[in-house]
Order: structure tokens, then sequence, then C-alpha cells
């Protein structure tokens, strides 16, 4: 049995990987500060004896009583209207707080696994984007502040990884969906389901010809732990090839949920990247790892999680007030 600590816990992805790791037998702690996580989604692990709760800010010391074996490093805003609202705590999580997750790991003598991302490639010029592109970001544009960080985290993992010998991993993680995506923070595949489900038209940004690729939850968790249980330090991409349009996206969501509403056509965001596909040769030939989930299915599972919240839920106001953390 490991002890892991999660951060970021309370999110999307943290929560899924709270409940990888403790169905894996190990035992883990959970922290998040809760701006955007939602304690709701690790409720149920809470019986567990071998899960704990740690309300704490990572960009603040993070101080952690007995050994620990690995630290993943999950918590950020991660949607575009979240950096808006808290651009400065999206700075400091993805520096101050990876500063104190690599110091915590290097004083327990444990492996790091940082969550990345493909904003790192920025509105990428090379297509598929591989992990020796270097990227094509704008710094000060609304998601500098998401997309800088990740890199200056990047930059600060490796520095540790070659100056203290820590064992690091990095996982570039490509747009991702299932159940738990906030239904409020405006990333696509909730906006268009919540959107079904209040009977409102959806909302397509710019002509909709812009691509994405999207990637089942359960598929990115397998390799999440497959890369931590790697040796490799280096980054890798880690996403669903499968690239898809937002129009045609808008088109199959509309199938799946019956509604009877259109497509209306919005402006598109600044520096909304045009489009974006992973090339996962590498994790294909390191990790033994491809995903497994088909879009039908997962989008299925993931509009019976919606569908199956309380209604109020749907309604939900689109912001929490993040201003109080702003600081
Ligand atoms: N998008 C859209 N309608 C919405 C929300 C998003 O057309 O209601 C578009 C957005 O402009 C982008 C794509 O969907 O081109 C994916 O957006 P998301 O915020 O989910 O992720 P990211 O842009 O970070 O990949």
């Amino acid at each position: 049995m490991e002890r892991i600590l999660i951060t970021g816990a309370a999110g999307f992805l943290g929560s899924h990987l709270c409940e990888r790791f403790l169905s894996d037998g190990h035992e883990v702690l959970a922290m998040d500060n809760l701006i955007t996580g939602d304690i709701r989604n690790i409720e149920h692990l809470m019986p567990n004896a071998r899960f704990s709760f740690h309300h704490h800010d990572v960009s603040q010391h993070i101080h952690i009583a007995g050994d620990l074996d690995a630290v993943l490093h999950f918590a950020s805003p991660a949607s575009p209207i979240d950096y808006l609202k808290i651009p400065i705590q999206t700075l400091k999580v993805g520096s101050l707080g990876v500063h104190n997750c690599l110091g915590l790991a290097r004083a327990k003598g444990a492996r790091i696994l940082v969550a990345s991302t493909s904003e790192v490639y920025g509105d990428p010029q090379v297509h598929p984007q591989t992990e020796s592109y270097w990227g094509h970001v704008n710094p000060v544009g609304p998601r500098g502040v998401y997309d800088e960080a990740k890199r200056f985290q990047e930059a600060m993992v490796m520095a540790y990884h070659t100056y203290h010998g820590l064992e690091t991993r990095i996982a570039r993680i490509f747009n991702t969906y299932g159940p738990r995506m906030r239904l409020n923070d405006g990333r696509v595949l909730p906006a268009f389901i919540g959107q079904a489900l209040r009977g409102e038209d959806l909302t397509v940004f710019g002509d909709g010809s812009q691509t994405r690729s999207f990637c089942y939850v359960d598929d990115l968790v397998e390799g999440i732990v497959r890369l931590l249980r790697s040796d490799e330090s280096q980054p890798v991409n880690l996403g669903n090839p499968n690239e898809i349009s937002i129009s045609e996206f808008a088109e199959e969501i509309i199938a799946l949920t019956g509604t009877k509403q259109k497509v209306v056509y919005k402006d598109l965001p600044v520096d909304d990247p045009k489009q974006r596909q992973p090339d996962i040769s590498k994790a294909k030939a390191l990790l033994n790892w491809e995903p497994q989930v088909g879009r039908s299915e997962g989008l299925s599972s993931t509009y019976a999680y919606f569908k199956g919240l309380p209604k109020e839920e749907w309604y939900r106001s689109a912001h929490k007030d993040f201003k109080q953390y702003s600081k």
C-alpha cells in the first residue's frame, strides 16, 4: 500500500483519481481549497478508512505528517471562465503551488506527477501536437494565466528533476470529459448538455469549425496511473486522438439528448485554439496505452450523470463568487 497525496482532489479529474487509487488499495490524502472543486465529488469516499480530506490551498506551505510515496498535483482552475474569474489564483497554483508540492515530494522522498495541459501548445501551428512541439502561446491573452502557469510548472518540475534528482512525471492532458465535470464551468461539453437539459439553444462559438479531441475520464486515469509507474521524466501527451469540429459535436449532443433546440452561433473567444489533436505515439510506445472508450459510449454515461443530477443543479448560476480569492 502506498500513501498518495492528490491535490485538486475535489475536482473532476482529482475525484476520479482518488477513486482509482483507493480501489487499487492505496491510502489517499485528498487536498483541495474548494474554489472550483466540489466536496460532493468526494463525499462518498469519506467513510473509507484509507481516505482523508485536507482543506488547504496548495499555494500556501503544505504540511503533511508521516511518509508519502507519491504526490499528484491536479489543483488548478481549468476552464476559460475560471481563468477570467480567478486569474491570479490560476497563476499561483501553477507556480507557488507546484513549488510547494515539489518541496514536499523532495522532503518525503516521494515521486511526483503533475497535470500539465495541451494549452502549453497554445493555438498550435503543428497538427497533431507532438511532445517535441514548443507551442504558440500568447502570454498576455485571457488564457495566458493558465498557459504560462502550466509552462512555468513544467520548467519547475524539470529543474527539480535535474537539480535535485527528484522522480518527476509530466502529463500533458488534452480535453477530457465525464461525470463530475462542473455543469456551469463554461466548457463545451457541460455547456451543451446543460443547454439541452434546460431546453435552451446550443451556443457554438465562432463558426464551429474549430476542432477538439475528447478523451473519456476512465481512459485518462488509466494513462495517468501508467505514467506514474513508468520512469519517463519528459512530458507525455495523454488524450484521445479522435478529432471533431465543435459544430459536429453540437449535432452529436442534439442527437444524444433528443433536444428540439437548435444551434446558435456566438462570437469566438479571444485566442480560442483553432485545432487540437494529441499525437499519442509516445504514450502508446512507452506506456502501452491508448483510449478504449469511444465517444458515443462516453457521452452516454456522461449524459446519464448530468440527467440524474437534481434539477436545481441544471439551473445553478453560471459562476460562484470568486472575488474573495482573487488576491
Ligand atoms: N465552445 C462553444 N460553445 C460553448 C462553450 C465552448 O462553442 O458554449 C467552444 C470553445 O470556443 C472552444 C471549444 O468549444 O472552441 C472547447 O471549449 P472548452 O472551453 O471546452 O475547452 P478549450 O477551448 O480549453 O479546449
